[in-house]
């Protein structure tokens, strides 16, 4: 059984990374960047257990991804790690960063094979460049340029980093106890995705996947008098609305669950419980609204979206393309790609009988492809 512990750090908000997605969130074939790590870091070690530090919004969802231990993040990556560390019960940990995507196995091995008590094993690069000190040059066989992963001796890390001090890296905190540094040869492969331009440097980082996910929702609603109507956004004149916690509108609800359903995110009570406060009376627009916020940030582009109303009464024949130009506007799509159908129950059930309304929706979602920037209409 192995004796080391795997933390990957990812909570930072990568605001100099420019692009819709978020850099954790980028598809690298079928798994975004973070699965991509953690998944090429067991490949080259088996380890007692591999935590994964983000932000609460994306541990939400990253936890339909993989059987991982996820903690949340703190206000600096000290915090974070010191988060993570309290779920350690291994002598060593091996701490890197989601951003150093492209591993080196050979450089991995040298660290984890090089761990000793109370000790912290560094891989650094020699200097090539010449080097000045203010306006002087010194000699640059003295210098080492200090990457990561590292890999630390998890007690003398915890107590290193009760202290108030800030370290720069896991290594100065473990010397600031006395431990011993111990240096292996690095790796120029270890680049840190900063900002868009880095991706042109990460040879590892393969095409998004052109697979299309689909997604269905369903939603039904009982009638209420003296409620306003609304459907897909669109008030619609009826004397009695839906009975629900939010505004009631059952179509953008229905949608919302076929947009979750392609991105495998569960369903809307998940993200907008009807049991909270947060939500009595939302302007269920504002849902949707977020719902896309969410799919573009973790890297998803809508490609189209189909609706179909099932409803008694009232009738929706001349709301329809006031509904779609609605809808689309909320997506971000061209109106085509948004269609609406009206239909009725035959006169047959519950809807038959003018009790409720039910709302089925489908929706198709590609990968944002990185790679060329040029599909992102949405
Ligand atoms: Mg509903």
């Amino acid at each position: 059984m192995s004796d080391i512990t795997l933390i990957l750090l990812g909570a930072g908000s990568a605001s100099r990374f420019k692009l819709p997605p978020k850099k954790q969130w980028l598809w690298i074939g079928h798994e975004p960047l973070w699965l991509k790590v953690a998944n090429d870091f067991q490949n080259i070690n088996s380890f007692k257990s591999t935590i994964i530090v983000s932000s609460r919004s994306d541990i939400q969802t990253m936890s339909n991804f993989a059987e991982f231990t996820f903690v949340e993040g703190g206000d600096s990556r000290q915090q974070s790690l010191k988060n993570a560390l309290k779920d350690v019960n291994t002598p060593y940990v091996l701490v890197s960063d989601i951003a150093r995507c492209c591993l080196d196995d050979d450089m991995i091995k040298r660290v984890i094979s090089a761990k000793k008590n109370k000790s912290c094993v560094v891989p650094t690069l020699k200097m090539v460049d010449t080097l000045y000190l203010d306006e002087s040059p010194i000699n640059r066989d003295g210098v080492k340029i200090i990457q990561t992963p590292q890999l630390s001796c998890t007690q003398t890390l915890k107590n290193a980093l009760n202290s108030n001090h800030e370290f720069t890296d896991d290594s100065s905190a473990v010397a600031s106890l006395g431990g011993e540094v111990i240096f292996v040869e690095g790796s120029a492969k270890a680049h840190k995705l900063t900002t868009v331009e880095d991706l042109a440097k990460m040879t590892c980082l393969k095409a998004p996947s052109k697979r299309a996910l689909s997604g269905f929702g369903i939603d039904i609603h009982a009638f209420e008098e003296g409620k306003p109507m609304v459907l897909c956004g669109i008030e619609i004149d009826s004397p009695f609305g839906f009975k629900a916690h939010s505004d009631g509108d059952v179509a953008i609800h229905a949608l919302i669950d076929a947009l979750l359903g392609a991105a495998g995110l569960g369903d809307i009570g998940e993200f907008y419980p009807d049991t909270s406060e947060d939500y009595k009376g939302v302007d269920s627009k504002e849902l949707l609204k977020d719902t896309v916020k969410r799919l573009k940030a973790f890297g998803y582009l809508i490609g189209n979206v189909d609706l179909t109303i099932i409803a008694q009464t009232p009738k929706l024949l001349t709301y329809k393309k006031a509904m779609r130009f609605q809808l689309a506007k909320l997506l971000n799509l061209t109106p085509n790609l948004v269609n609406i159908k009206a239909t009725t129950a035959e006169k047959l059930g519950w809807i038959g009988r003018k009790e409720g309304v039910a709302v089925e929706a489908i929706s198709t979602l590609y990968y944002y492809d990185w790679t060329t920037n040029e599909n992102y209409h949405n």
